[in-house]
């Protein structure tokens, strides 16, 4: 198919910020992901304990469920609301600070200490700041980035990953001429040229 026709497309951060104030949120789901239960078995690969990314992580309910099991979630978010959202519907209690290096950016973390969502742009990120991870639950993420920054986006997870880890990559197969997205249609081809 031809992707050509969502090559040029935008979605502005103000854009997504009105998405979330209008509660234009269909992405949202209030279910875990039968993907991600489908599929844990390879994330976790036997392992307990892990650090597991959200990139792009809206207040995902999979979040919730995975620092449930004993994981340590770090998620990063552009929408505050999506953020404080996310803590009040589980009612949990959570503090909120600065981030030094990034500068606007506000760290929300559950009181707990298991579950950590940076309010900021994905792209500010690195691994200095967040540290690597040992599992990633990709899902709206990047079939959400515009396609002009997918390859930013791959090196910044491929940065993000330890040697060991497991990614796990939800996409959506379409006709690209149909529907200008996001969520946007991601070839495999090109998944493969983007991670490796
Ligand atoms: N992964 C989530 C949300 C998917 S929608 C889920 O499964 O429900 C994509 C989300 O990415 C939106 O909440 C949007 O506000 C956020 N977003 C868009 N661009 C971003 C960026 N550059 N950095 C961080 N978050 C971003």
């Amino acid at each position: 198919s031809d992707v050509g026709s969502q090559k040029e497309r935008v979605v502005t951060v103000e854009e997504w910020l009105q998405k979330w104030e209008m509660g234009n949120i269909g992405f949202h789901k209030e279910q875990r992901h039968p993907l991600l239960q489908k599929y844990l078995d390879v994330l976790l690969n036997g392992r307990s304990g892990l650090r597991i990314f959200f990139p792009l992580c809206g207040k995902a309910v999979e979040m919730k469920w995975l620092a449930d099991m004993g994981h340590s979630v770090v998620g990063v978010e552009v929408s505050e609301q999506a953020v404080k959202e996310f803590f009040s519907e589980y009612s949990l209690p959570y503090c909120e600070e600065p981030v030094p290096e990034i500068s606007g950016a506000k760290m929300f973390q559950s009181t707990s200490g298991n579950i950590s969502l940076y309010c900021c742009s994905i792209y500010d990120l690195s691994s200095s700041i967040v540290g690597k991870f040992d599992g990633v639950w990709d899902r709206g993420a990047l079939v959400a980035v515009n396609p002009c920054d997918r390859q930013s986006y791959a090196s910044l997870m491929i940065n993000l990953v330890e040697k060991n880890s497991s990614y796990l990559l939800v996409t959506v197969s379409y006709d690209p001429n149909k529907h200008k997205g996001p969520p946007f249609y991601v070839p495999e081809s090109e998944i493969k040229s983007l991670f490796g």
